[in-house]
């Protein structure tokens, strides 16, 4: 495992600046949400066939570790969000249950697949800053897909994931932090990025209709894109696996995608994690590699770009690019519930 080479300040890097153990009252909403949160996961374990033993077992190991870090907050050490993330995946695995959300991200691959060929007739009709507009927004959209958030699971229970309705009722801009026009400018008017590394979120329209379309512009214009997924599952984020699958589909209805995946200027790699949050000093040699000539950086979702690194320097352009889809961390930023957030830091 590796350090990110373009970290301007790799010895001061630190996760996420969220010290909840400097914070008794983040702290409470931190185990709420992961006692809260465990339910929802697990119903949908039991939907997949789950047997209850496993299932049980593992929540009755976590609530047990979340009562021990109510009465000892440094019972696990330095306390940040991810580790509640980390501490549900190694009791997931612990206890044989690989991926809850193996399922319902193999339905929303299949019915963002089946939208794939129309959001790209919509997108191969537009140019200039139209186009890079409609690129981002698209990531927004898409990013609402998001079964880690309370706020998207009562979403996604009340009325399914709808791409277009909700890239339709994605607010004009000014969007909350918005860098679109810099972003714009210099995707259109300067030298095109040689080599973009893409860190990418969850599975379904996300990944399919938001991700995909913009590093397919990219790469049109020039630069190699690697895409960078989850080596282990985490949520419903894609993983390396999942990933390489669903572009292997999309082959046969994009020839233009076909063709960027066969000459190597849209590649894979896996990313060394299993969170929805990521550690940049903890990432696969592969990664790493991937990175050493990248001159674009891209944190995509909530958990990459603002739980993790929101504040971090690179040594190279990064764009992070998110939905605000937790109240809590909304109110951190002051911002609000489903704010967009367009940081584009060139060096
Ligand atoms: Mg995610």
């Amino acid at each position: 495992m590796a350090v990110l080479c373009k970290l301007a300040d790799p010895q001061a890097y630190v996760v996420s600046d969220w010290d909840l153990l400097a914070d008794p009252v983040g702290r409470d909403y931190w185990i709420g949400h992961f006692t809260h949160h465990t339910e929802t996961m697990l119903a949908l374990a039991r939907k997949q066939g789950l047997d209850e033993a496993p299932i049980k077992a593992f929540r009755q190991e976590l609530l047990s570790e979340l009562d021990f870090l109510r009465s000892d907050p440094a019972y696990w050490g330095p306390l940040t969000v991810l580790s509640f993330d980390r501490c549900r995946e190694r009791l997931l695995r612990k206890h044989g249950i690989d991926d809850p959300y193996a399922q319902v991200k193999q339905a929303e691959n299949h019915a963002a697949i089946g939208l794939y060929p129309d959001v790209l007739a919509e997108l191969d009709a537009l140019d200039g800053p139209g186009l890079i507009e409609a690129l981002i927004r698209g990531v927004f959209a898409g990013n609402i897909f998001d079964l880690g958030s309370m706020a998207t699971i009562e979403n996604y229970h009340a009325e399914g994931m709808d791409f277009h309705a909700t890239r339709e009722r994605q607010p004009r801009r000014p969007w909350f932090v918005d860098d679109f026009d810099t972003l714009s400018d210099r995707l259109l008017n300067k030298p095109t990025y040689r080599h973009v590394l893409f860190f990418v979120d969850n599975a379904g329209s996300d990944l399919i209709l938001g991700c995909i379309p913009l590093a397919r512009h990219l790469a049109r214009r020039g630069a190699r894109v690697v895409l960078a997924a989850n080596s282990t599952p985490s949520l419903n984020d894609i993983t390396f696996p999942e990933l390489n699958d669903v572009l292997d589909r999309l082959k046969g209805l994009d020839a233009v995608l076909a063709n960027l995946l066969a000459e190597d200027r849209i590649a894979t790699v896996a990313s060394g994690c299993g969170a929805p949050l990521i550690d940049l000093s903890d990432i696969s040699d592969a990664c790493n590699d991937a990175a050493r000539d990248a001159d674009l950086i891209i944190l995509e979702g909530m958990g990459r770009s603002i739980e993790s690194n929101y504040h971090i320097v690179f040594t190279c352009d990064v764009l992070k690019i998110a939905l605000l889809k937790d109240t809590e961390i909304a109110k951190r930023l002051n911002g609000k519930l489903y704010d967009q957030v367009c940081k584009f830091e060139q060096v």
